[in-house]
């Protein structure tokens, strides 16, 4: 994933790394921002693969509880990831933003 800034519409879009540095939204072409991620991203990935390596380690045959058991983990570990992103689009915002005043200096 990439994160790009659209100075026309003052916004930053998340984009796949293989898409084109265009802006979601009038489709100008934008200028990517590196944001280092923050700790939330970590944490999410962390969650989910603590999760997974509780399921492997405990012996659950039925399949219903096996969801269950991982389901907390995922919900836990997605609001961490969204979070993580929110971050880093603000980061992007604040940054892409500077860019753009220091061109007009
Ligand atoms: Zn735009």
């Amino acid at each position: 994933m990439k994160l790009v800034y659209c100075s026309n519409c003052d916004a930053v879009s998340a984009l796949a790394n293989f898409e084109r540095e265009v802006c979601q939204t009038c489709e100008r072409p934008a200028a990517r921002v590196d944001v280092p991620r923050p700790w939330q991203h970590w944490a999410g990935i962390g969650v989910i693969v603590a999760g997974s390596a509780i399921l492997l380690l405990m012996y659950i045959p039925e399949i219903q509880f096996r969801v269950l058991v991982l389901l907390p983990f995922l919900g836990f570990g997605l609001f961490l990831s969204t979070w993580g992103l929110r971050v880093s689009k603000d980061k992007a915002l604040e940054l892409g933003r500077a860019r753009v005043k220091e061109r007009k200096a």
